[in-house]
């Protein structure tokens, strides 16, 4: 008899025995999951507007892709480095160095197709079976499951709305064991927006201190967009007795609205980028090349699109949160940072449906809100934390407006 997968979304015509028991646990990206299903609606023909995916929604700045286009006729279109070009590497300890006040040399960078990609195979080379990852929750959806791909067992530490969606120095201290091994900082947050401030941040280094087996992930991928005042501090920076054992991740994807080219990377301690650095060679080989020469530009070149697109974002942000402020049912704070909003939806479970269902969750309320409005939203029960919604704001303010419009009728229709 063959047993069928677990795996039930991989579908049921690949017998079971043939996929790997690292596959238990692990299930498809939500966000990318959710794009999908945007993509397979639109197919169809329904009109959909979509607050699911986070990118930005407007074209790479032009002279970074005349950049990519001139090195791909200068030829750059074979295998580089499998750690990335010298030139990327060395753009990018100049931007840490720049931009964060982080001191690096370019032995100590990591180039990958995409953040996520490096954060995979930081996990990928630390972790042995039943290594514990501290994620704080919510968090970014990708963390547990990369976690629990590669052994290891994600703790999550719930961070309340009380706090801010921020994790506490006693938070911490209460899920450090004998097998964590690391700890993922993220800042500013996806979902949340929330920003850890430097005493914070100086709270919870001081923790760490007593823990010297303990290595810090720190996710800046969204540095640069910062509302209302609120700063982005490197961990590192308050906390610079942690750099041996701490790995810096970073990317062009949101900053320079570079999702499609697939560049990311990370800083860290040399025998720790030694190891990744391995485990690219035998995966990718490299990033395209073509992609590492656009990213270099970016990082390089003039950086006021950069601003460009915060301040874009902030009065997407405002008028996100402006919106969702009048609608019944929602619980909007707005965020700090990131290009999303992460609303409370208690007051939409319970109620009921035009055709009789009872929402019973966030899970509920998304897939109504889709069904019957054609509002594309996610879950926060993929993010860690049920109750809530996440929505981009990285999107225009006519399509939040479309969206905040089509949102009020279907939540009038509930009883
Ligand atoms: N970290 C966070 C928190 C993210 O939201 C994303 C978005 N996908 C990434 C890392 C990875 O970005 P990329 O792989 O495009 O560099
Ligand atoms: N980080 C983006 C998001 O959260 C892109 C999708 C993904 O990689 O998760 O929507």
């Amino acid at each position: 008899m063959v047993a069928l997968s677990p795996n039930a979304h991989l579908g049921n015509s690949l017998p079971g025995t043939l996929l790997a028991h690292r596959l238990n646990g692990v299930k498809p990206s939500p966000s990318m999951a959710a794009k999908t299903r945007v993509d397979a609606l639109r197919a169809a023909g329904r009109r959909i507007v979509d607050f699911t995916i986070g990118e930005p929604d407007f074209p790479t700045p032009r002279h970074i892709v005349e950049g990519g286009v001139t090195a791909l006729l200068a030829g750059q279109t074979r295998y580089t480095a499998s750690n990335g070009t010298p030139a990327l590497r060395q753009a990018i300890t100049d931007k840490l160095r720049r931009e964060n006040s982080l001191a690096y040399e370019p032995g100590h960078i990591a180039v990958g197709n995409g953040a996520k990609h490096v954060i995979y195979n930081a996990f990928a080379a630390t972790l042995n079976e039943g290594d514990e990852v501290i994620v704080p929750a919510p968090y970014w959806v990708s963390y547990p499951d990369m976690v629990a791909l590669h052994g290891g067992t994600p703790v999550v530490v719930p961070c309340s709305v009380a706090e801010g969606f921020k994790l506490t120095p006693r938070a911490l201290e209460a899920a450090i064991g004998e097998r964590t091994r690391w700890l993922v900082l993220n800042t500013p947050n996806n979902p949340t927006g929330a920003v850890y401030t430097r005493d914070e941040l100086a709270a919870l280094g001081a923790v760490l201190e007593h823990h010297p087996r303990v290595w810090l992930m720190t996710d800046e991928i969204y540095e640069h967009f910062v509302y209302g005042g609120a700063t982005h501090v490197s961990p590192l920076n308050v906390m610079p007795g942690l750099a041996d054992r701490t790995l810096v991740i970073n990317g062009v994807s949101k900053a320079y609205a570079m999702t499609g080219w697939r560049i990311g990377y990370g800083a860290g301690p040399a025998p720790l980028i030694k190891a990744i650095t391995m485990l690219l060679s035998q995966s990718t080989s490299c990033p395209g090349a073509m992609s590492q020469a656009a990213a270099a530009i970016a990082l390089d070149g003039p950086q006021h699109t950069v601003a460009e697109a915060a301040a874009l974002f902030e009065t997407r942000r405002d008028r996100m949160v402006q919106m969702l402020r009048t609608l019944r049912g929602f619980d909007c704070a707005p965020p700090d940072g990131a290009f999303y909003v992460f609303p409370g939806v208690a007051g939409l479970i319970g109620r009921h449906t035009p055709a009789g269902q009872r929402l019973c969750s966030d899970v509920d309320v998304a897939l109504y809100l889709l069904e019957r409005s054609g509002v594309a939203t996610i879950d926060g029960t993929s993010y860690g934390m049920p109750g809530h919604l996440r929505m981009s704001f990285a999107t225009g303010v006519d399509v939040i407006e479309q969206g905040g419009e089509l949102l009020r009728a279907a939540v009038a229709e509930l009883s």
